[in-house]
């Protein structure tokens, strides 16, 4: 295994995992071996990652922007990254409606089928309306309220609260470019060394990668419901994964475009960081890998990546917004239901709002598509059509969010004159370009 390049290794995890998941569903207490035996190290994988998300967040954003010397600088970076970020979500909720009008997934559903799944799940579909209903209440400019934490140790403790550690390292970040260099030098090394040594720590995790997507995708398996389920679905699922690709053509197109660098470059780069999004369907869990792929392998100077990536991880998911398009008008086609150009067009602005709100984590994505249904007044009920399918889209639409934040950090590097040429200093040096 030694000379494998760690994208093949993890992918081979990956297929291991599904055979052995797929053996195991096949006879009687197969199911429970895995979950009392394999799944554990999936989690401890996760954990692992997770762990390490908000120190890498606070080290390197506050090294980030303390590098940069100069607010004008960091405003100029700030704006470009939401600016960016916000249109390639517009364009990806349009790409998924254009699909699903094209498509039509809905019209292929039978009544009969669509009343059962109803059935079956809508007690599932009720906790996802409990958690929105939540949101609901809250007024127009509770996000921004929230951006506010009142005590950093608090918010620190929960990684559902990056935006707010963000906030925090940022304006320390400020801080410490604003107090004389000698002052400040002290902290300053302190957060250098802090960041080098977190980052070594996702080094020494990826060794784990090929055995923790292993463990996570035999679980996956071996609990998932049977295949019938999912060939009802088919066409909805292949609209959405057929959006997602083109999604991720048009990355490797904006890249190519910018910055003259190659889809092969590019995806050759950030590739594990794609495995590990698909293996585990959580931003927040793969973004330590995100950053040390853009930063020692795509040539995006820290300062840039260390700023652009954690606010992507928690604002940009492309992935997940087009999937809410297409998922608000299946439903509305399964139920009958004709979707004005009006309509549709503010399930681009809804869609566009419910995918920043969206947590990095898995299934976060369907907890909004509530907010889109009501918008578009698609009964809320449709939720349970979808919940089946819900954990491989969300795999699949976590890759594209973790691509396109790659993507922009690239961009907006590009233009404030950072991006360089990729310096690998991890054990796993000898692969590229190979
Ligand atoms: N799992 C997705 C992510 O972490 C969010 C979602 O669409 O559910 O990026």
């Amino acid at each position: 295994m030694k000379k494998l390049a760690l994208h093949w290794k993890i992918l081979l995890g990956m297929l291991l995992g599904v055979i052995v998941g797929i053996l195991m569903s096949n006879f009687d207490g197969g199911k429970e071996i895995v979950q009392d035996w394999i799944k554990p190290f999936g989690a401890i994988f996760i954990n692992s990652l997770k762990l390490i998300a908000i120190p890498l967040i606070l080290a390197a954003l506050i090294k980030g922007v303390s590098d940069l010397k100069d607010i004008s600088k960091l405003s100029a970076m700030g704006g470009r990254t939401i600016g960016i970020y916000i249109t390639t979500t517009i364009i990806a909720v349009s790409i998924g409606l254009l699909l699903v009008n094209i498509v039509n997934p809905g019209r292929s559903i039978s009544e009969k089928t669509r009343m059962e799944m109803v059935e079956n799940y809508s007690g599932n579909t009720a906790k996802y309306k409990e958690a929105s209903e939540l949101k609901k209440e809250q007024g127009p400019l509770q996000a921004l309220v929230d951006l506010v934490p009142q005590n950093i140790f608090a918010a620190a403790t929960s990684n559902r609260n990056m935006l707010q550690v963000i906030f925090f390292a940022v304006f320390f970040g400020v801080g410490l470019i604003l107090i004389p260099e000698e002052k400040g030098k002290t902290v300053k090394d302190f957060f250098d060394g802090f960041n080098e040594v977190i980052l070594k720590m996702v080094d020494l995790i990826m060794l784990a990668a090929p055995y923790g997507v292993f463990a996570l995708l035999a679980a996956l398996v071996a609990e998932s419901p049977s295949l019938d389920l999912f060939k009802a679905l088919g066409w909805y699922a292949l609209t959405v994964v057929g959006g997602l690709m083109i999604m991720i053509v048009f990355y490797n197109v904006l890249v190519f475009v910018f910055t003259k660098k190659k889809p092969k470059f590019f995806m050759n780069g950030i590739s594990p960081a794609q495995l590990l999004a698909f293996s585990t369907s959580s931003s927040a869990a793969t973004l330590p890998v995100t950053m040390e792929r853009v930063t020692e392998h795509l040539g995006v100077e820290e300062e840039v990546s260390s700023f652009v990536l954690p606010v992507g991880a928690t604002i940009n998911m492309d992935g997940t917004s087009l999937y809410q398009a297409v998922a608000a008008v299946f439903i509305a086609q399964a139920f009958g239901m004709d979707l004005t150009l009006g309509t549709q067009l503010g399930i681009i602005a809804t869609a566009t709002l419910a995918s920043i709100g969206s947590a990095a984590v898995p299934g976060a994505g369907m907890v909004m598509l509530v907010g889109v249904l009501g918008y578009a007044g698609i009964p809320e009920a449709g939720l349970a059509l979808i919940f089946a399918i819900d954990r491989p889209l969300d795999m699949c639409r976590t890759v594209v969010n973790v691509t396109g934040d790659a993507a922009v950090s690239m961009l907006v590097a590009k233009s404030v004159g950072k991006l360089g040429e990729p310096h690998i200093k991890n054990w796993d040096d000898n692969y590229e370009g190979k």
